[in-house]
């Protein structure tokens, strides 16, 4: 029997349906995935799990050679939120702090929606660290937005040129970003929320009872790396002056600005915490004495301009700081006793910069 128009008619119908069936269920795998990506950003609990889903997992589920996720974080705020969980920002490498976004991509500076395109070295080479970066071929730029604002940036990058190109439609990469950017907000509401038990209500540094805590740990780590831990007491001068010449309020306020200069002396990875008054401790791990001696000195330059407690009043604010340091040995079982020693080290060397006349740095021993 001859096969006549018709039944090649039939044929290529009956083909058309296999293919559209194929592309069916095609389609449907790829919803499941998508959903099953969403489901996982969703669920992490903590700001380190969700860091980890959104490059990694993100990584793997895509198939993609490296993800990188920016965040604007210009006051340090979410990585002290994550350091006050007890985790490091550098344990994150796809996770790149940033004070600003502008100046990293040329197509930072008004990202509104999703940008795709080829990988272009001299333009990109900022948004992705490590060898694998080298041979990305194209890569998609996410916008992580929150009211109006680019707080962040998903990247995307690929070894495939054909992977992201201007043609492609960005609707799907919209909606992961709104995703991942509510879950962003979601995660920094929690952490400050169980920070804000160990949080001194008028500087946001720690309390002491959080700084011994904090301490003990440090320590511990330290014993396992080998390296030292130091500590600086900082106590303000003659601050009882300042309260009674402008008031209790002018007072906070002139605690607030200190605390603040402080802040931009020290590195995300070190602990800040009010003892009470004006007197404060900073924990710095992975710190010789020397070189904390060196970080109480730049504080006090940090502290020469005047400082501003509103209406146009400047004081002249001066700090005593007492520094100490100790490097744990194997054979140091007692990490509270070590962490009681270095806070009484410190205290004593700021009794002695306090009675050698005080605005100076001494070092314990
Ligand atoms: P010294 O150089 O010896 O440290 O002199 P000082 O005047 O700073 O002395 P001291 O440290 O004993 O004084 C601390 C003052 O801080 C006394 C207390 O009334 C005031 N104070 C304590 N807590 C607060 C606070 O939360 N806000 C304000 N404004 N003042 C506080
Ligand atoms: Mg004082």
């Amino acid at each position: 029997m001859s096969v006549g128009p018709r039944d090649a008619e039939i044929d290529e119908l009956k083909a058309l349906i296999r293919a559209l069936r194929e592309e069916a269920a095609r389609n449907e795998t790829l919803l499941k995935r998508r959903q099953q990506v969403e489901i996982e950003l969703l669920r992490a609990e903590t700001l380190p799990e969700l860091f980890g889903q959104a490059t990694a997992g993100l990584e793997s589920a895509y198939h993609l050679e490296q993800v990188s996720l920016l965040l604007e974080d210009p006051q340090h705020e979410i990585r002290h939120l994550l350091i006050g969980a007890g985790d490091h920002p550098e344990d994150f490498p796809d996770v790149h702090f940033v004070d600003t976004l502008v100046g990293l991509a040329p197509q930072l500076a008004a990202l509104h929606r999703p940008w795709l395109g080829a990988y272009v070295k001299p333009d990109h080479q900022l948004l992705f660290r490590g060898p694998r970066a080298k041979e990305l071929q194209s890569l998609a730029l996410v916008p992580l937005r929150r009211q109006a604002r680019t707080v962040g940036v998903l990247c995307f990058g690929s070894h495939d040129r054909e992977r992201y190109t201007h043609r492609m439609a960005s609707d799907f990469l919209q909606h992961l970003g709104s995703i991942v950017s509510v879950c962003i907000e979601n995660g920094c509401n929690r952490a400050r929320v169980l920070k804000s038990g160990l949080a001194d209500y008028l500087t946001g540094w720690h309390t002491r009872r959080y700084l011994h805590a904090r301490l003990r740990e440090e320590l511990a780590r330290a014993q396992r790396t080998g390296t030292s831990v130091a500590c600086i007491m900082i106590d303000v001068d003659r601050f009882k002056e300042i309260n009674d010449t402008h008031g209790h309020l002018g007072g906070d306020e002139a605690i607030r600005e200190i605390t603040s200069r402080v802040e931009t002396q020290i590195r995300a990875s070190d602990t800040t915490a009010r003892f009470g008054g004006d007197e404060f401790a900073l924990l710095l791990p992975d710190t010789a004495l020397a070189d904390a001696a060196i970080l109480g000195e730049r504080i006090r330059a940090a502290l020469a301009p005047p400082v501003e407690i509103g209406h146009g009043t400047r004081l002249a604010v001066t700090l005593s700081m007492g520094a100490a340091a100790v490097q744990p040995t194997r054979s140091d079982a007692d990490l509270k006793a070590l962490a009681d020693r270095l806070l009484a080290d410190a205290d004593a060397a700021l009794y002695r910069a306090k009675a050698a006349g005080r605005d100076r740095v001494a070092v314990a021993g």
